[in-house]
């Protein structure tokens, strides 16, 4: 089968022919239909040797869905032909955070060595993806496979941000989304479907800009120097009650902290590597700062139901899996609109 994969530290990823993967006991292997494209899979292709310890090759793609194609001895639930998304940040299945569906926080995975596909694993880059455990596997049904394999990732860890900031996000509360990319468009649509909360809507390009309004956000700020300003503007000074960075460059997590209310939530998902000084006096009284990585197995299935209510709008541009370096190219050049989606 062919698969997109990260072959050697600094060089762009390659479609290559490797062996079809055979489902073991308890395994499930899925054709793929659509596998998205994130901004996460740039930064690890960026990063150092010394830094990378995923293995080489490495199959990439962690936003995925696709047809059961074979059960493994003794799966039961799944039927060959189903259509179903795939849960990346698979835990151990065990712990008291996978117990509780938060397989994301899982407490041993590390120390197994369990890692989600395309990050660590097998991605979903690929015709053909091994899936260890159909518990991973979520039913579809009738979403359409293109929009729904952003949902996995681009969407599940939005929503996962969001749905934490619920309390404050009352009638006359203000969100900020900082870069109104593949997730900060879909973070734009889920705070309009699930809160009354006014979306203010920054990034550097007014094309992205343009995708936010259309998506449902009030209001648009170019992210600049004076972007702290205007933002504090429009909320009478004192600020907004949630702020969601999905950037997270030194420059971003600065206009966070900058706009971020008293009792307010400062989330950073971007993983630019910038920081927030936090100390007594260096943000406003009380402010929650947290870190939140991709979300949890209910929370997919969450995700997944407010698609199918009509409430989210994915923006895809689709390639073929042999354009799949071009995605990547485009995506690193800012040139994508909502979501880059190869189709295997
Ligand atoms: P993307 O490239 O689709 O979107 C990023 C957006 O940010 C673009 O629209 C870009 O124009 C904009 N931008 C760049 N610099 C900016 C600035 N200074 N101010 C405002 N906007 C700016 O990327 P994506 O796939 O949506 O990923 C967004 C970030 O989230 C990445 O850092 C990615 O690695 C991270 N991520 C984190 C998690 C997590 O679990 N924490 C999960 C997925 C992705
Ligand atoms: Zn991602
Ligand atoms: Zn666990």
């Amino acid at each position: 089968m062919k698969a997109v994969q990260y072959r050697e530290i600094g060089k762009a990823p390659e479609v290559v022919t490797v062996p079809d993967p055979e489902a073991g006991p308890g395994q499930v292997v899925l054709e793929v239909a659509a596998a998205g494209v994130c901004h996460s899979d740039i930064a690890v292709m960026e990063w150092p040797a010394e830094v990378y310890g995923y293995g080489f090759p490495l199959t990439l793609g962690h936003e995925g869905v696709g047809k059961v194609a074979a059960l493994g001895q003794g799966v039961t639930g799944l039927e060959v032909g189903e259509m179903v998304a795939v849960y990346g940040p698979q835990g151990c299945g065990s712990c008291a955070k996978c117990a509780e569906g938060k397989e994301n926080y899982c407490l041993r995975a590390a120390e197994l060595g369990i890692n989600p596909p395309g990050l660590g694993a097998p991605g979903a880059m690929a015709e053909y993806m091994l899936i260890d455990n159909a518990r991973h596997l979520v039913p579809l049904g009738d979403l359409d496979p293109v929009s729904a394999a952003p949902l996995t990732d681009a969407g599940l860890t939005p929503y996962h941000a969001i749905k934490k900031s619920l309390p404050k996000l009352v009638p006359g509360s203000t969100a900020v989304v900082i870069g109104t990319g593949g997730l900060g468009h879909m973070a734009i649509q889920i705070l309009r479907a699930t809160t009354a909360a006014r979306v203010i809507a920054l990034d550097v390009s007014k094309e992205k800009l343009e995708l936010a309004a259309a998506v449902g956000a009030h209001e648009t700020v170019l992210s600049d120097a004076d972007a702290t300003k205007a933002v504090r503007e429009l909320t009478g000074g004192l600020g907004a009650e949630v702020v969601l960075d999905f950037v997270g460059v030194g420059p971003t997590v600065a206009t966070a902290a900058g706009v971020v209310a008293v009792e307010g939530d400062l989330t950073v998902v971007g993983i630019g590597g910038g920081t927030v000084p936090v100390g007594f006096g260096t943000i406003p009284f009380d402010v929650s700062v947290s870190t939140p990585y991709w979300g949890s197995r209910g929370e997919l299935i969450e995700v997944l139901d407010l698609a199918r209510s009509g409430a989210l709008t994915v923006h895809t541009e689709t390639f073929g899996i042999d354009e799949a370096p071009l995605a990547y190219e485009r995506l690193h050049a800012g040139q994508v609109r909502g979501r880059a989606v190869v189709l295997p």
